[in-house]
């Protein structure tokens, strides 16, 4: 997939209807600190077009970037931030779950985990969500970079007896760094809304 064009159309807040949208959707899921906006920006070959985790967890938003006018990509709030209080924490929750149960676009759904730790429970009930509703989420293990190549199948293994995906889950190791993984995961949203 080739980027041509790249614009943050839409910013939801916690109460915002959420908008229908007439194109198809591919959502980011992760915790605060993931990689998130470093794979978006990565995608979309820009420096800064996603927020960055200044504040990380302050921001409890859903962001729709229009991209080619074909397609947008659904940046979901970061969870498992600390410093948040149990009331964001409950909302991130019911917005979240209002968008994976009332998208009628979404075609794919990637769930961001850094490759470096054993995920946390915040991962697992996250990714339980998702099949939940219905969908079969993409893994991607972030910040390649970070870690020896000696080390990659082992933490990949990790990641897989923890969360237990369904059989045939594709995870993607990716660095925003090399942009390893960047060519499959464009190829992969490609063949998805092709479909
Ligand atoms: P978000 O909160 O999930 O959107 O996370 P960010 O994209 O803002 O990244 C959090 C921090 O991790 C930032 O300091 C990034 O520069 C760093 N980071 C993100 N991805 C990578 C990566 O692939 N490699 C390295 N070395 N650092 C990364």
């Amino acid at each position: 997939m080739i980027i041509k064009s790249a614009e943050l159309e839409t910013v939801c807040g916690i109460t915002s209807t959420l908008p229908e949208t007439e194109m198809p959707e591919i959502a980011f899921a992760g915790k605060s600190n993931v990689g998130k906006s470093s794979l978006i920006n990565g995608l979309l070959n820009r420096k800064s077009l996603a927020r960055t985790s200044s504040q990380p967890g302050k921001t409890q938003t859903i962001n729709y970037y229009n991209i080619n006018h074909d397609l947008y990509f659904v940046d979901l709030p970061g969870y498992g931030y600390a410093q948040v209080s149990v009331e964001i924490r409950a909302k991130w929750g019911k917005m979240v779950e209002r968008y994976l149960h009332t998208s009628k676009q979404l075609r794919l759904v990637f769930l961001l985990i850094d490759i470096r730790h054993e995920p946390s429970e915040n991962d697992c009930i996250m990714y339980d969500w998702i099949v939940k509703n219905g969908y079969e989420p993409v893994i991607i293990a972030t910040k390649l970079d970070k870690i020896k190549r000696s080390q990659i199948q082992k933490n990949l293994k990790i990641i897989r007896q923890k969360i237990q995906p369904v059989e045939g889950t594709i995870i993607i190791p990716f660095s925003a760094q090399t942009k390893q993984g960047k060519e499959e995961i464009l190829q992969l949203i490609e063949d998805r809304i092709a479909e």
